[in-house]
Formats: structure tokens, C-alpha cells, sequence
């Protein structure tokens, strides 16, 4: 519980003032409360004696509106305020959140699937604003409320009544709490089940295309219900437990109320206290029910908050090790790259995906990689990209390990074209900007030029200013590496990456953009990934990459003197032609 706090500690010490406020205008709501009872219980005795006088009934009555008005002020005060600050602290946790997200390496993205990071920053983040808004009232309110309804109990009633009546509920909530609290150890399971069914939605939804295509909905939507019906049994599992125990307590409340009529009226039959007495006092019995059942309902939040904490603070203690440091040094340009002896294992797999990879990449050369899928040919470039820290072996840029520049300039340097390719749901400009934001108008022609692009304005509605479906779904396969590639080229990166981004187009565009990269890239370097031949034959180095090795290097002529995979393929390419 403490610990929910502490780690909300720079949000109270940023809103103290008004969380001050908020305190007090909880103990005077709490205060209020107690006196309307008190008030009913003289007017009766007084109308019960005879002696009530007109103007003290009219006294009573203005006492009871001025404490319902000040209630009602008090009230909408704190509302108010504490919704004010529920916000607040959504906001701010949601900022630190996704600052967090977006400084992490992508080890992070292979470690948790997107639900897992959905679910913390949706579901996870309402119970720890809970804990700093409702959870505190409450424990302020609540208490508040059990100590002055007592105590009024014990001051100006009998404190002989009050232990009579009153001792039982502690101990019987103290021992119905314990076997909840028991239970409450499954809430954490409950959390996982909830994030694989949150996952299982987001998979169903984004690849409702690729059902639909397959005639798989059947299967898909069972599967789907399977997540729902495993999250309902587990949250059924929890509910079941937890109404055992509201009537239970029912059962130990209707016994207080029973000792209290009982030796209450013994006491008034001598004389011991009055009959307004025993009606103020039941009228306060009935009001420790709420405040008691709030409370038990606080355990049950407080749990949650300290499950949804620390699954929050699990990804903002998330620590990238792909970092700079105060030593990481600019880099604007560069003259060679080279790869000595590389090694890498994705994080979380068990075997190399490249292994001694060695090569050398100088300023303004083209290189072309070729192999089989699932070689290696992505992970090896991408390790231009910094995504993750090679295994074993080094990369020098200039005779410099890559690890003593800044990650963001070297991210700088490269335009990359995925394989996959990650359209936003925005105009076709603005998703061809997303690769640099601030290139001119000329800039934007440039690339679209370069990427053969042009020819698709026409077919596109609103031309430029399209908007792209979600996942770029209105544009086709082809038109999509085009725009990527356009995105690349907008900030005429040092380093052009394409990453089998020409699989989509026909050999004609291919060509012209080949034909391009000669023309517009003079000077700077190129790597094309490719499966034709015909895109990566004039490069100036070609690597042969095969179960994470390269097998074979050189120039296209060399490559076919060589008689190998190299050849074998391309006369493969040239027959099927
Ligand atoms: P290529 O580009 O030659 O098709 P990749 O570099 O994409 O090959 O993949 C090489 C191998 O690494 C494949 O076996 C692939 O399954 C595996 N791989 C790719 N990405 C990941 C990842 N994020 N985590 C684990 N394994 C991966």
C-alpha cells in the first residue's frame, strides 16, 4: 500500500496544496454528518417531555438546512477538485508513460506483446489513479466518519451500549478480511489473463483482412471466445469469493442492531438513557455500515493499485541498452562502416541468426545482399539502425565502435525502408514527411519523383492529400514500397536502406528507380536488399548471405566467375524470365 503511495509521492508533493484542501473538506463533510442524528434525537426527547418551545424548533430546523447546505458546498468543493486531480495524474502518468516507450530499445517490443503495454497504460493506470483519488477519500472520509460516529456514540450516548454493540464488527471484519485477502493473491493472475485477452482482440481486429481472406472466422471468433470466457470464469472466480462476503457481514450487523435494541431499551427502562438517546444511537449504528463496507472495498482497490503498480513501474524501470552516454559523440557523415566478425542472437531466442559476419561499406558505394529468406540479410543491416547490441564482434564507423555515437544521429544517417511497411492514418504527405518533417515542398517532389511515385497521384482521390487507410489499406502492395521509399528518400539520408523494398513492384518501376539511386544518390551510400537480380547487379559489392553467413562476396561478374549459389540462382531468375 505504502509503496502505491511512495511512488506517487512527486504528484502529492506537486499538488499538496490542494490535496490539503481536499482533507479538510473531507473531516467537515464527516463532521457534518453525525450532528443531524443528534439533532433528532432531542427534538424527540423534547417532544416527547412536552417542553419544545416554538422558536427551538425552528433553531433545530435552520441548524439542520445551514448543516445541509454547508454538506452540499463542501460537497461539490471537493468533487470538484478531486476529479481535477484524477485527471491530472491520468495525464501525467500517461506522459511518463509513453516518454518511457519511446526511449526504450526494441528488446522492450520483443519482451511484451501490445496488449501487455495497452492494457498497463489503460486498465493498469485507472486503478493507480484510483488509489490517488477515491482510495484516499475513502480512508479520509470513511475513517473520519467511524471515529466521530463513535466517538459521539461513546461521548454523548453510553459507552457501555457502544462496546456492547459495536466491539463485534471489528473482529468479524478483521476476520472476513483476512480469508478475502487470501483470495486476492488470484487478482494477479486475473491481470495476465486480462492482457492475453486484450492481445488476443488486437490480433483478431488487425487481422480481420487475413481471416476474412482465409474463410477463418469461424476459427478465429472461437479462439476470441475462448480469451473472453477464460477472463470471465477468472473474474467470476473472484466475484463468487467476494460475495460470500457482503453477506456475511449482513448477518454480523443484524446481531449489533439486535444488542442494541436489546440493551438499549433495558437501559432506557432505567432511566439510563432516553428514547431520543437510543434513536440517535441506532441512527448512528446505521451509519458505520457504509463507511465499513467503503472501507472493505478500499482493501480490494488498495490490491489492485499495488497490482496495477507495479506492473506500471515494471516498464518505466525498463532500462534500454541501447543508450547514449556523456561521452557519445556526434556523427553527421561518415567515410567507411565496417563489420568485423558480427555475431547477434535476438533477445530472446536461444541461437545466432548471423554469425561472423565481416565486411566493409565505403562512402558513395551501392551494396547489394542476396540469400535466402529468413538468412539473416534484415538483422544484418538493421544493425545499422541500433535496434539492439550486437552478440559478439564490433562495427566501426571510421575506425570507431558505433556505440561511441549518438544513437539519434546515426538513426540520422539512414534511410530505411522497411519490408514491412507502417503507414499512419494520415495524407499521403504527411506519412511521406514522417521522414522528415521539416523537408520543403521540392524536398517531398524530389522523393516522389525518386520513388516512381508520381505515377500513382493521379488514381489517388485527393492526390497528396489522400488519406491513407488504417495500415495503408487504400493504397495496393506496390504503391505502399513507393511511398515508403519516398519517405526514405525525403531526408536524402547518407545512407539509403532498402530492405527488399522492391519485391512489390513490376521490373519496369524497379528499373527506374534503380536507374534513379545512380542519379539522384551520387556520392552517398546505398544497400539494397534484394530477390531479383536485376535490382542489385551493378552494386558495387554484393554479399551472399545464407543461415546467418555470408557464403559469398564480390561484384556481379565475380560472383557468376564463382560458379556458386550466386550463379545457380541467377540463371534460375534468368530461365523463369
Ligand atoms: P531475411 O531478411 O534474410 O529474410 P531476417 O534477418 O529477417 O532474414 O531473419 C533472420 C532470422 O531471424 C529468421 O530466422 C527470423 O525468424 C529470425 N528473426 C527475425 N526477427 C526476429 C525477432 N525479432 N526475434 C527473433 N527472431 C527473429
Amino acid at each position: 500500500m505504502l509503496r502505491v503511495y511512495r511512488n506517487l509521492f512527486w504528484f502529492f508533493k506537486q499538488e499538496w496544496k490542494k490535496y490539503l484542501i481536499m482533507f479538510f473538506l473531507l473531516i467537515i463533510l464527516s463532521f457534518l454528518a453525525i450532528f443531524p442524528a443528534n439533532i433528532l434525537g432531542t427534538i424527540i426527547d423534547l417532544i416527547a417531555s412536552g417542553s419544545m418551545k416554538t422558536h427551538e424548533f425552528w433553531v433545530y430546523v435552520i441548524l439542520l438546512i445551514l448543516f445541509a447546505v454547508i454538506r452540499y458546498g463542501s460537497n461539490y468543493a471537493y468533487h470538484f477538485m478531486i476529479n481535477r486531480e484524477g485527471q491530472q495524474l491520468s495525464y501525467e502518468l500517461r506522459k511518463k508513460y509513453l516518454n518511457k516507450l519511446f526511449s526504450l530499445d526494441a528488446k522492450v517490443y520483443e519482451k511484451y506483446t501490445k496488449g501487455e503495454l495497452i492494457s498497463r497504460i489503460s486498465n493498469d493506470m485507472q486503478h493507480i489513479t484510483t488509489a490517488a483519488t477515491t482510495l484516499l477519500q475513502e480512508l479520509v472520509y470513511n475513517g473520519s466518519l467511524l471515529i466521530f460516529t463513535v466517538g459521539a456514540m461513546v461521548i454523548t450516548i453510553s459507552w457501555r451500549l457502544t462496546v456492547a454493540s459495536v466491539t463485534i464488527m471489528p473482529i468479524a471484519f478483521f476476520i472476513l478480511m483476512r480469508i478475502l485477502n487470501h483470495m486476492r493473491k488470484y487478482y494477479k493472475t486475473h491481470r495476465v489473463i486480462y492482457s492475453a485477452m486484450t492481445e488476443k482482440v488486437l490480433e483478431s481486429i488487425e487481422g480481420v483482412k487475413v481471416v476474412r481472406a482465409y474463410v477463418q472466422e469461424d476459427t478465429d471468433y472461437a479462439n476470441l471466445e475462448k480469451a473472453l470466457l477464460t477472463d470471465i470464469k477468472s473474474w467470476r472466480k473472484i466475484v463468487k469469493f467476494e460475495s460470500i462476503f457482503g453477506p456475511l457481514f449482513d448477518l454480523v450487523y443484524s446481531l449489533c442492531y439486535f444488542i442494541a435494541f436489546a440493551y438499549g431499551t433495558y437501559l432506557v427502562i432505567n432511566q439510563d438513557i432516553s428514547v431520543g438517546n437510543l434513536i440517535t444511537f441506532t441512527t448512528y449504528l446505521g451509519m458505520l455500515y457504509a463507511p465499513i463496507i467503503s472501507l472493505s472495498n478500499v482493501f480490494n482497490a488498495v490490491n489492485n493499485a499495488i497490482i496495477s503498480n507495479d506492473r506500471y513501474n515494471e516498464i518505466l524501470n525498463e532500462e534500454a541498452e541501447v543508450k547514449d552516454d556523456e561521452h557519445s559523440k556526434h556523427i553527421i557523415d561518415f567515410d567507411t562502416i565496417e563489420f568485423r566478425n558480427v555475431s547477434f542472437k535476438y533477445p530472446f531466442d536461444k541461437h545466432n541468426v548471423i554469425n561472423n559476419i565481416s565486411f566493409t561499406i565505403k562512402k558513395g558505394e551501392t551494396i547489394g545482399i542476396v540469400g535466402p529468406t529468413g538468412a539473416g540479410k534484415s538483422t544484418i543491416i538493421r544493425q545499422l539502425l541500433r535496434e539492439f547490441n550486437v552478440t559478439q564482434g564490433d562495427i566501426y564507423i571510421d575506425g570507431e565502435p558505433i556505440e561511441s555515437f549518438k544513437v539519434e544521429d546515426l538513426r540520422n544517417l539512414v534511410g530505411y525502408v522497411p519490408q514491412s511497411h507502417i503507414l499512419f492514418r494520415r495524407g499521403v504527405d504527411e506519412n511521406i514527411l514522417v521522414g522528415n518533417p521539416d523537408a520543403p515542398m521540392e524536398e517531398v517532389q524530389r522523393a516522389i519523383t525518386f520513388a516512381d511515385f508520381q505515377k500513382d497521384l493521379p488514381y489517388l482521390s485527393e492526390g497528396l492529400h489522400t488519406i491513407v487507410g488504417e495500415s495503408g489499406t487504400t493504397l495496393s502492395g506496390g504503391q505502399k514500397q513507393r511511398l515508403s521509399i519516398a519517405r526514405a528518400m525525403v531526408r536524402n539520408p547518407e545512407i539509403l536502406i532498402l530492405d527488399d523494398s522492391l519485391s512489390a513492384v513490376d521490373a519496369e518501376t524497379e528499373s527506374t528507380i534503380i536507374r534513379n539511386l545512380k542519379e539522384y544518390r551520387k556520392g552517398k551510400t546505398n544497400i539494397i536488399v534484394a530477390h531479383r537480380f536485376s535490382a542489385i547487379r551493378e552494386a558495387d559489392q554484393i554479399l551472399v548471405i545464407s543461415e546467418g553467413r555470408i557464403i559469398e562476396k564480390g561484384t556481379h561478374e565475380e560472383l557468376l566467375k564463382l560458379n556458386g549459389w550466386y550463379r545457380r540462382q541467377y540463371d534460375k531468375q534468368n530461365m523463369e524470365k
